[in-house]
């Protein structure tokens, strides 16, 4: 009789759920499994049954019962209210101690709420981001588990044993308390769209620019690949440029639309900078840019208007010069994206009281997840040496590589404006490069407009208060 024995459960087993169950089964677990519709339960059974210890149920009831108490329950279910209906029939059948965890991806302000309501009814809730896809929750994903040390001493040796692993670390820690983990997730998805928004650029400048074809490019992301730019990222680049399509013989690249969705993460990335005050300006334009992709009728209608003249071929009067600037463009607003996401969870670790270790979050990014690259290394070290670090670009390190790069950076923003190629990511990071270290910004400026305007007064650089100025009394 298997009541009472499993030691974790699982409900919601479409590819992810179904994925992190046969993760934590391969690694010894004794695994409850449910599902609302309970052919994919079935259909788990049936397909992978024999890898591991697994205790289904076709009711949640029978479900939590299988389960040894205190219960540790994953839910992987659609994010939304798809989890709120989970918990809501879940919670009364558990027990005071129990830990629910939602694995799926789930706002932080949502985890926050769930949190507080289900402390309230004596019982743990753990909001845990998890990364890397269906691959990943297979064969280990980087999680990012928030909710109390409690519920953190029970689940961490289970994430930490089926968590990707890199030179002996897991990717996986305590983020910090209720919605620390989702939105450090959240903050992870943002950058993850900065950077591919960067080597989309990177990709449009040396297609259009030089003209070269998409296999010649997937031979450079290649080059660019046993680099400081090595990363999950660009290596699965080189694969998708040099993809055939086997339809028609042509670039796979050719044959699809560019249009493309920013869905939940992105836009809750740079909603919450917002709030917070942040100015993460490569992750929003990013986001900006896949919503001007997805505007085809408006586009037509300026590309009918203005003409697409993209020059192609033009930039190339130094191909191997131009293809080295773009490479250290890239590197250098990659710095930019990661600098500004790393202040984003400063600034929310802040706010709610997290005490999030930004050098950890770097730590277990580097294996399991989507953004996992050689250059995370370099941030952990960062950190390691300075916790306090204003800004990631004044590391030594950082501040070193994007010095070397500056000059291949601005050559290639001119060019790419010269050739009216749009590069909203390169050259927003250059402004923010160059608007931070500036010593005086024009905002003095504003001030005084504020100030004529609306009385909205303005502080003095050489003594301390609020002043404002009687405007017009000199007219
Ligand atoms: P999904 O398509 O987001 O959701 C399908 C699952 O949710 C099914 O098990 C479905 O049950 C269940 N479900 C939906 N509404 C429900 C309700 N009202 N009550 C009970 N169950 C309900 O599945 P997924 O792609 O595996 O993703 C699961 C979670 O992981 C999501 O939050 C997603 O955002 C997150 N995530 C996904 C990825 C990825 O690469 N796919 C990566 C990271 C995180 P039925 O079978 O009965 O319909």
């Amino acid at each position: 009789d298997a009541a009472g024995t499993a030691q974790i459960g699982v409900t919601g087993l479409a590819v992810m759920g179904r994925n992190l169950a046969r993760n934590l089964a391969r690694h010894g677990f004794r695994v409850a499994l449910h599902n609302r519709t309970n052919a994919r339960t079935e259909s788990l059974m049936h397909e992978h049954g024999d890898e591991g210890d697994f205790v289904p149920s076709e009711s949640l009831t029978d479900f939590v019962a299988s389960l040894a108490k205190p219960r540790a329950i994953i839910i992987m279910v659609k994010a939304g209210s798809a989890t709120d209906a989970v918990i809501e029939e879940l919670v009364p059948l558990l027990d005071e101690g129990d830990i629910v965890i939602d694995c799926g991806n789930a706002h932080f302000a949502d985890t926050r709420r769930r949190e507080h309501d289900l402390a309230e009814r004596g019982l743990h809730f753990v909001g845990a981001g998890v990364s890397g896809g269906e691959e990943g929750a297979l064969n280990g994903p980087s999680i990012m588990p928030g909710g109390s040390d409690e519920a953190y001493q029970k689940l961490g040796p289970i994430f930490e044993s089926i968590a990707a692993d890199v030179d002996g670390t897991p990717c996986c820690v305590h983020v910090g308390p209720d919605g620390a983990g989702h939105f450090v997730k959240m903050v992870h998805n943002g950058i993850e769209y900065a950077d591919m928004q960067l080597i989309a650029e990177a990709y449009d400048l040396l297609r259009s620019g030089l003209d070269a074809t998409p296999a010649e490019i997937a031979d450079i992301f290649r080059d660019w690949n046993s680099g400081d730019l090595e990363s999950f990222l660009i290596e699965i680049t080189a694969d998708v440029l040099a993809h055939i399509d086997a339809e028609t013989g042509k670039p796979f690249l050719d044959v699809v639309r560019d249009q493309a969705e920013q869905k939940g993460t992105g836009r809750w990335t740079v909603q919450s900078a917002l709030d917070l005050g942040v100015p993460i300006t490569g992750i929003a334009e990013a986001t900006f840019a896949l919503s001007l992709s997805g505007h085809a009728d408006q586009r037509k209608a300026a590309a009918k208007t203005f003409g697409d003249d993209g020059k192609a071929g033009t930039l190339g009067s130094d191909r191997d010069q131009f293809i080295e600037d773009v490479r250290k463009a890239l590197y250098a607003s990659k710095v930019v994206a990661y600098a500004q996401g790393f202040d984003q969870i400063r600034a929310g670790s802040d706010e709610y009281g997290w005490n999030i270790d930004r050098g950890a979050m770097a730590t277990i990014w580097r294996g399991g997840c989507i953004i996992r690259a050689r250059f995370l290394n370099r941030i952990v070290e960062a950190y390691d040496a300075d916790p306090d670090l204003s800004s990631l670009l004044v590391a030594p390190y950082f501040a070193g590589a994007v010095s070397n790069g500056v000059n291949s950076w601005r050559r290639v923003v001119v060019a790419a404006a010269q050739a009216g190629i749009p590069t909203p990511a390169f050259s927003s990071s250059l402004a923010y490069f160059d608007g931070l270290r500036r010593t005086r910004l024009p905002a003095a400026l504003i001030q005084g407009l504020r100030d004529n305007f609306g009385a909205h007064t303005y502080q003095r650089v050489d003594k301390e208060g609020s002043f404002h100025t009687m405007w017009g009394a000199d007219k």
